[in-house]
This record gives C-alpha cells, sequence and structure tokens, in this order.
C-alpha cells in the first residue's frame, strides 16, 4: 500500500520524504506482537510500526530509529492505515448515549478512511516564532522518540511531561541554546502557550473526535476515538484467535505453520471462509 505522510520525515541531508509503503501484518507479526500489544505504549507503535513500514522515500528498509523520529501525528494516521490494511475499514464500537433522555447502548460504526487528518500546512525541520519580548524561539516538533522517552512520566505527572516535552523540542531561546527544562518552566504562561499552540497548528494530526448521529435517538453526539487503544485491543483479541485459524488450515490444506503465519490476516480469513463454505456443503450432502 503505498501512502503519502500528512507531515514527513527530514533526513540529515535536509529532503522531506512523505512517500512510504505499508505493508499488511502477517500471522507472524501478529504472533510477534502479542506481548508488545499488552499495553498501548509509543514503544510498541515503533515496534508495530517497524514491521510494517517497508519504505519511506528512498529509504528501504525502514530502521526503527527512523520510526521513531517520525512526527507523533504521522505514527498515529499510519497506525490507522495498518488497521484499515489489516483489518478492514469498518470501525465498530459499543457506548452509551450520552443524552440524558436516551441513555441507551448503541453500536457504532464509521469508516476509518473517513476519519479527518490534518496535514502539515508548513513542514519544516525547525521552526522560528518571535515571542513577545523580542526573543526568537527555535523550535521543532514532537516525534515518536519524544513520545517514548516521556510516555510513563505523561501517565503519572502530565505537567512535569508537557514541560520534559517542550524542554526537548525548544533548540533555541533567543541567545540561549538547548535551554533545558529549568529555562523551559520558567517560561512566562502566555510564551508557553503561544509555542504549545503553534506547534499544534502545524503538527500533522489525525482527528479523533468523530460526530455522529445516535442510532436510538437521532440526535448527534461526538465520541473520542483513540487509535492506539482501539487498534492494539484489536491485535490482542486476534492473536487468541489466530492459532485457532492456523490449526483449522492445517489440518484441512496441510500447509506447514510457517506458510500460514507468514500469510496476511485477509488471506487466512479468504481460506477460511472457502473452508466454512466447503464443510456447510458437505454437511448438507450427508
Ligand atoms: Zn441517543
Amino acid at each position: 500500500m503505498r501512502v503519502t505522510l500528512p507531515g514527513g520525515w527530514w533526513d540529515d541531508g535536509g529532503r522531506l520524504h512523505r512517500a512510504a509503503e505499508l505493508g499488511v501484518l502477517t500471522g507472524r507479526d501478529e504472533e510477534a506482537l502479542t506481548g508488545v500489544a499488552a499495553a498501548a505504549t509509543p514503544r510498541a507503535v515503533t515496534e508495530v510500526l517497524a514491521r510494517c513500514l517497508h519504505r519511506l522515500g528512498d529509504l528501504q528498509p525502514v530502521p526503527p530509529a527512523v520510526v521513531r523520529e517520525l512526527l507523533v501525528g504521522d505514527r498515529e494516521w499510519l497506525l490507522l492505515q495498518l488497521r484499515r490494511a489489516t483489518f478492514g475499514d469498518l470501525v465498530r464500537g459499543d457506548l452509551m448515549c450520552p443524552w440524558p433522555s436516551c441513555g441507551k447502548r448503541v453500536t457504532l460504526e464509521f469508516s476509518a478512511g473517513d476519519v479527518p487528518v490534518r496535514t502539515a500546512p508548513d513542514p519544516r525541520p525547525w521552526y522560528e516564532l518571535p515571542l513577545p519580548g523580542s526573543s526568537v524561539v527555535r523550535f521543532r516538533l514532537p516525534t515518536g522518540g519524544d513520545a517514548e522517552e516521556l510516555g510513563p512520566l505523561a501517565v503519572r505527572d502530565p505537567g512535569s511531561a508537557a514541560t520534559l516535552l517542550l524542554a526537548r523540542c525548544i533548540g533555541r531561546i533567543g541567545e540561549v541554546a538547548d535551554p533545558g527544562p529549568e529555562v523551559v518552566a520558567d517560561l512566562p504562561a502566555d510564551d508557553r502557550w503561544r509555542i504549545e499552540s503553534e506547534m499544534e497548528r502545524l503538527a500533522p494530526a489525525v482527528d479523533r473526535e468523530v460526530d455522529t448521529p445516535c442510532p436510538e435517538c437521532g440526535r448527534t453526539f461526538t465520541v473520542t476515538f483513540d487509535i492506539h487503544q482501539y487498534v492494539f485491543g484489536e491485535l490482542r483479541t486476534n492473536v487468541s484467535t489466530l492459532y485457532r485459524e492456523v490449526h483449522q488450515l492445517a489440518s484441512h490444506y496441510h500447509w506447514s505453520e510457517a506458510e500460514i503465519m507468514g500469510m496476511p490476516r485477509d488471506r487466512r480469513e479468504t481460506y477460511l471462509d472457502v473452508l466454512a463454505g466447503e464443510l456447510e456443503r458437505l454437511n448438507d450432502g450427508a
């Protein structure tokens, strides 16, 4: 699957790479990711993407270090595309309608391809923003590597994690190079807000808010679609059925385990469908 990143990756020569090739997960990948999928951490995102991001610009294969350097929004978007390629486009979820007069349990369905994505408006490796106090701040956008470093802290102490993230992304404030967390923590709230808003405006992003009508009462509500939780949840569930499927295919087709595990999920499912049809036909004839 050929895709174009909504942000892009800058190589050391200052070239931007947005064209990428994404493969689907095979049974072997799903098996290897069992332990990883237990927690939807940034490190797990790196492991999943390192397995299926086959090409980025003229980089082939793509080393995990580069997967780590991808922008947070690009990684999220790639995970969504991988989900579409491996499990299909339809996203399904059960939840309660938030309207008090309704409150019914409803099943929502939407197409993963309809989840809005915001392309980076002005891709650059570094940005400069003049602050009102006449100093200029030079910054880059947050990457998977930042998320990996700060992931555990972000859960325990989101405030400190936000300061450390800003310190990692700021290359210079006025005359001060690599200012560090203490300098960033001392920034006036207004300046900090300006930098953070500007980062958000410039970063590529997948829109997590999906507006959908309630099938019971017809009123619209907004659902937050957590791509990481959703995709890793599916990976976990799927691995539990994987071995059963391998057993079933192996016992009927006599393929080796290695052959079956090397198939992407949709091929496996197609053979299982054919097999189910055949078995049904045999039963009907009996
Ligand atoms: Zn409702």
